[in-house]
């Protein structure tokens, strides 16, 4: 299996979108210009400047799929001829009030409905902080005290989270919970598990995300399983490395914390493939969602599903990366019998912008990324010609 076939990877792109595409990551590869970049575009967002028309048929086109799920159709059909699923991500952010988290559950249950009726996709995913609010995640993590009105909110929460977890289990749809920052992860930890102990007693319909960013989290792994693997529960882990590096690192020098984060690339990547090792290794008590554009990682969860003898295309074993980046691993891992789904953002136009952004400023690794793209493209483009 050869990473570097661009022909099986840039199948499903004609040669007009491997173009734009080439375009595109050539102006995210200048580092300084994509940072100018960032502020023009978010200084235009601030002056209601028309934006729709320009990114719609450019950096919209090569990480969206639509403005709603209809539009996302044609994408996803494209995407599951070559045998990669997707992964509706409803990408509008800035949930605040009790009205917009109600708004988010009523999208999340539309969503699976649909991905259900269409059989558009095999997961739902969500984010805690989209239903419900970030200061009540804190202080259930911090164990503080709750007013009247602060129970209420939490028993709200669990409600939302409950509703979609039980819809996701009468379809037959699992479902994601994406990680955010480690000072809210306590609450989200204990509510995803007891969605676990309800919903995952033959298969793991509920995800929780492990950041392998974070020192703990092996031993936060090991131990949950020790703790539970009696009690046939099966667990559901997203595996990632984590995307709120620099947030994390930022908010412990301010508040004189030692820093969650591991000291380097390196002991991130180790805890990566140690989490990846433990779980396969004990498969029957887990499922897996790798959520990763790492070459290697991948390769190596490959090889660890060949030596243990485990099927290609088992149910339990999902590999993960987002649309329009790492079409490589994506289309490659398909192409060879593995179980593949890409996260699709989907959303009006301006109000993905600021996602898109985000995804920027928070994660300097996609920055990188870009000119290990920028060469697959180029390759593919010069392949084509000949
Ligand atoms: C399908 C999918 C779902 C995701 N869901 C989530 C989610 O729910 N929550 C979330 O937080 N992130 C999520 N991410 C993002 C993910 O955590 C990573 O930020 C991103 O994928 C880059 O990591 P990588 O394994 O792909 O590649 P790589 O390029 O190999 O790794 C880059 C990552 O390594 C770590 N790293 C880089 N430099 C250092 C350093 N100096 N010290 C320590 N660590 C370092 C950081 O985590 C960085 O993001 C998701 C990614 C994918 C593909």
């Amino acid at each position: 299996m050869d990473f570097k076939n661009t022909k099986i990877a840039f199948n499903y792109k004609t040669d007009s979108d491997l173009n734009k595409a080439y375009y595109l990551f050539k102006l995210l590869s200048f580092g300084y210009l994509s940072v100018l970049g960032r502020k023009v575009l978010k200084m235009l967002l601030k002056i209601n400047f028309p934006l729709d028309i320009l990114f719609k048929k450019t950096i919209y086109a090569q990480f969206c799929g639509g403005i709603n799920i209809n539009e996302c159709h044609s994408v996803i059909e494209n995407l599951k001829r070559n045998n990669v699923y997707s992964i509706l991500d409803y990408s509008v952010e800035g949930s605040v009030t009790e009205t917009d988290f109600e708004n988010s559950l009523k999208k999340c249950l539309d969503i699976l409905l649909k991905c259900s009726e269409y059989s558009l996709s095999k997961f739902l995913v969500f984010k805690p902080s989209a239903v419900g609010k970030f200061s009540l995640y804190l202080k259930v993590s911090r164990g503080d005290l709750l007013s009247k009105q602060e129970v209420n909110q939490w028993s709200r929460i669990e409600n939302r989270f409950d509703k979609i977890c039980s819809l996701a289990s009468k379809k037959n749809i699992m479902v994601l919970v994406d990680a955010e920052e480690s000072w809210i992860q306590p609450a989200i930890d204990k509510l995803v598990l007891k969605m676990m102990f309800i919903y995952n007693k033959e298969k793991s319909v509920v995800f929780n995300t492990l950041q392998t960013y974070r020192k703990d989290r092996f031993d936060f792994l090991t131990s949950t399983h020790e703790r539970i693997k009696s009690k046939n529960i099966k667990i559901g882990i997203k595996l990632v490395r984590g995307a709120y590096m620099e947030k994390e690192r930022d908010r412990a020098i301010k508040n004189n914390y030692e820093s969650p984060i591991c000291e380097n690339k390196k002991d991130t990547d180790q805890l990566f493939n140690k989490s990846m090792r433990y779980i396969l290794q004990n498969i029957d008590d887990f499922s897996l969602f790798i959520g990763s554009h790492n070459e290697y990682s991948n390769m190596l969860a490959v090889d660890l599903i060949d030596k243990l003898k485990l099927k290609k295309n088992d149910q339990r074993i999902w590999f993960s990366q987002l649309y329009g980046m790492s079409d490589n691993i994506s289309f490659i891992l398909a192409k060879n019998g593995f179980n593949v789904a890409k996260y699709l953002p989907f959303g009006p136009v301006k109000e993905v912008i600021p996602y898109l952004i985000r995804r920027l400023d928070e994660n300097s690794s996609v920055s990188m990324q870009t000119n290990r793209e920028l060469q697959l493209i180029s390759s593919e483009i010069k392949r084509r010609k000949v």
